[in-house]
């Protein structure tokens, strides 16, 4: 049968595994150990439902085989099995699951350490095989196929016999050399501490010949007549592991570093959860549970690939691969397994999400998590700041889509960027830093920290010394929105017009600059048509000549977002913002204006025209016209007495 070849960063990564230099080649065993436990979890599922299966719960088991003449391990399983596409399909590609950022890992560098930092799954076995044969049985099946590869050349598939269902992978282990000592593979001793190490929670036994001695009589007689006994060794098939799994083990049976290392192989992350989080839980319902909330997303988190979901148990056996009903959407970033011995084995899925035992466990966890993270907020801020990068548009996105019901546990865990301490913040910390005249929770959205530091509207906030939150999602706003106040607190757009800040007199000199100015008010508000919904004098200005504030709900950033949603670039009147053009009545371009308007009211016009593109600009928008806009700056510049 002509052979075939693996898919090309397969073969780069089946390369790395045969010419492996890493020490802990030993992970082999783990790997493929757990790919059997993972199929007998599939087969024990359906036969819950479907008495073909013909086992039994107690019937699952792994095997371990060794001949030491013809070198060769074997592992065994009565799991689910492959069929020969399935063979193919599996083996003969680099799996998608794990080895996906594995390989991105591999073409960064060729550090081999980064081997032993997550699963590699099925190819590791070339570590330490010259020849790796795979005979496999699928389930419903009634022919069986090998498969079977040396390396890097490719692999044949071929029909063959095997009386049960499952999957028989045997190792051709490599000869000693190079100082390598590959026999130790073949050693019961070696072997047997390699599952305890590695595997001793996988729920289904693993068998393997274990040598024991007992006495015997020898036949002689000793000089009271009484039969001699002497010892004889003898092998006995016996079950090594444990079999309890991690999750059902207490604090002092599994340390925090085991879950870590189970986390990342079970979840295939390369780095450390921020938390780890495990729930005893008796009374109504009895459930444990062992929960990870990952450091960064996964490349895929805001994807619809992203498959969120906790792994469902009931007494050790998966019942559910992904479980969404466990958390609720914003917290979908954790990771782990619920385990409770309170749910029927053979629940349907329908039937799994209107169950109320599970209710009770997914409202259980999401106050764990809840108080994992604000535990982590506060004893950890750095690494909860690590966190927050990753998930904390999750977090906003559940503010906004329970539209603020979950508010009193999410808000809390919410984080932004202060301007006054350059890093993120939660709004207690802003709030418990607001001086006592201080009414509001500023806050300004724009694209980035650079433009928002330079926000014209910001600056009489600035001034007063109160903090300003700078927001760039485009979510942020919808968030504020949302909440609207925090421990009391309303929060405001430093783009409102109106901040809160001007004193009474302030407020009646504004009043009487308005009234005094009424015409020109009126004149550039004619101008400007249907594009501003007034035009005003203010006091808080400081440095520049115009801004532009809004009235009422929309926000020039909610407007924009809205506008890059609609399909046809048009939006309805209620998502257009009502723009204010303040104008600041100390600066010497308002005297220009002034007299202009007096003088020469076509020059007014294009001023006024020019002003309102110039406060477009300041708010990160582009003049409407920008020929016109270019025309009229460079025939002002030409007016220069410089020439
Ligand atoms: P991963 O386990 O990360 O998916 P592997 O390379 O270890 O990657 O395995 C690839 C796939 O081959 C598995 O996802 C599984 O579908 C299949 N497979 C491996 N070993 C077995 C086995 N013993 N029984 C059934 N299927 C298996």
């Amino acid at each position: 049968m002509a052979k075939k070849q693996f898919k090309s960063e397969s073969k780069r990564l089946l390369e790395l595994m045969i010419n492996s230099i890493y020490t802990h080649k030993e992970i082999f065993l783990r790997e493929l150990i757990s790919n059997a436990s993972d199929a007998i979890d599939k087969l024990c599922y359906i036969s819950l439902t479907d008495d073909k299966v013909g086992l039994d719960r107690d019937d699952f088991r792994i095997d371990l085989f060794v001949d030491k003449e013809k070198r060769t391990l074997t592992i065994s399983d009565n799991g689910i099995g492959m069929t020969a596409e399935e063979l193919d399909k599996n083996l003969g590609v680099i799996a998608k699951s794990g080895s996906r950022q594995f390989k991105q890992e591999m073409e960064k560098s060729e550090e081999f350490d980064i081997i032993g930092q997550f699963g590699v799954g099925f190819y590791s076995a070339f570590m330490v095989a010259s020849k790796v044969e795979v005979i496999s049985r699928a389930y419903g099946a009634t022919e069986a196929n090998m498969w079977s590869s040396e390396g890097v050349d490719g692999y044949t598939i071929t029909p063959c016999e095997k009386e049960t269902v499952g999957t028989e992978i045997t190792l051709y282990i490599k000869p000693d050399e190079d100082g390598e000592d590959y026999s130790t593979f073949l050693s019961e001793h070696t072997l047997r501490r390699l599952i305890k190490k590695y595997s001793d929670y996988i729920r289904w036994p693993i068998y393997m010949d274990v040598t024991k001695s007992r006495q015997v009589e020898s036949g002689e007689k000793d000089e009271d007549g009484n039969p001699k006994l002497v010892w004889e060794d003898y092998t006995e098939r016996e079950a090594v592991n444990s079999r309890i799994p991690i999750w059902q083990r207490t604090r002092s049976e599994a340390s925090d570093e085991e879950c870590v290392a189970f986390y990342k192989e079970k979840f295939h992350d390369m780095e450390d959860p921020v938390s780890v989080i495990r729930v005893f839980a008796e009374g109504a319902v009895s459930y444990k549970a062992l929960l990870f909330i990952p450091k960064t997303a996964p490349y895929d988190f805001y994807t619809r690939d992203y498959k969120a979901g906790l792994e469902l148990y009931s007494s050790g056996v998966l019942i559910m691969e992904r479980c969404e009903d466990l958390l609720p959407e914003h917290y979908r970033f954790v990771k782990g397994v619920v385990d409770s011995q309170d749910l029927s084995l053979n629940i349907s899925r329908e039937m799994l999400q209107h169950d109320r035992q599970l209710k009770v466990i997914a409202q259980n966890l999401e106050k764990k998590v809840r108080s994992e993270l604000k535990k982590l907020q506060e004893n950890d801020p750095e690494k909860y700041r690590d966190f927050f990068k990753s998930f904390g548009l999750q977090l906003k996105y559940g503010i906004v889509t329970s539209y603020g019901m979950g508010r009193d546990g999410l808000a809390d865990l919410l984080m932004f960027y202060s301007s006054k301490t350059e890093k993120l913040i939660t709004l207690h910390d802003y709030v418990a830093a607001m001086p006592e005249s201080q009414k509001y929770i500023y806050y300004a959205c724009g694209e980035n920290i650079e433009h928002l530091s330079r926000l014209p509207q910001a600056e009489a906030v600035r001034e007063k010394g109160y903090d300003i939150l700078f927001l760039t999602d485009e979510i942020d706003e919808f968030v504020v929105k949302t909440l609207i106040s925090h421990e009391e607190k309303e929060f405001r757009s430093v783009t409102s017009d109106d901040l809160g800040l001007v004193s009474e007199e302030e407020k009646k000199a504004a009043e009487e600059a308005q009234e005094k100015n009424q015409g020109l008010l009126d004149f550039v508000k004619e101008t400007l048509g249907d594009k501003i919904a007034a035009a005003k004098v203010t006091p808080t200005l400081r440095s520049h000549p115009v801004c532009l504030t809004t009235q009422g709900p929309v926000s020039l950033e909610m407007e924009r977002y809205y506008q890059s949603r609609s399909t046809n670039g048009e939006l309805l009147p209620m998502f257009k913002a009502q723009r204010v053009l303040e104008l600041n009545p100390e600066h010497s371009v308002f005297e220009v204006l002034k007299n202009a308007y007096k003088t020469d009211k076509a020059t007014a016009e294009n001023y006024v025209k020019m002003l309102y593109d110039l406060s477009l600009l300041l708010a990160g928008m582009a003049p409407e016209d920008p020929v016109a806009f270019t025309e009229q700056v460079s025939s002002l510049i030409a007016q220069g007495k410089h020439g």
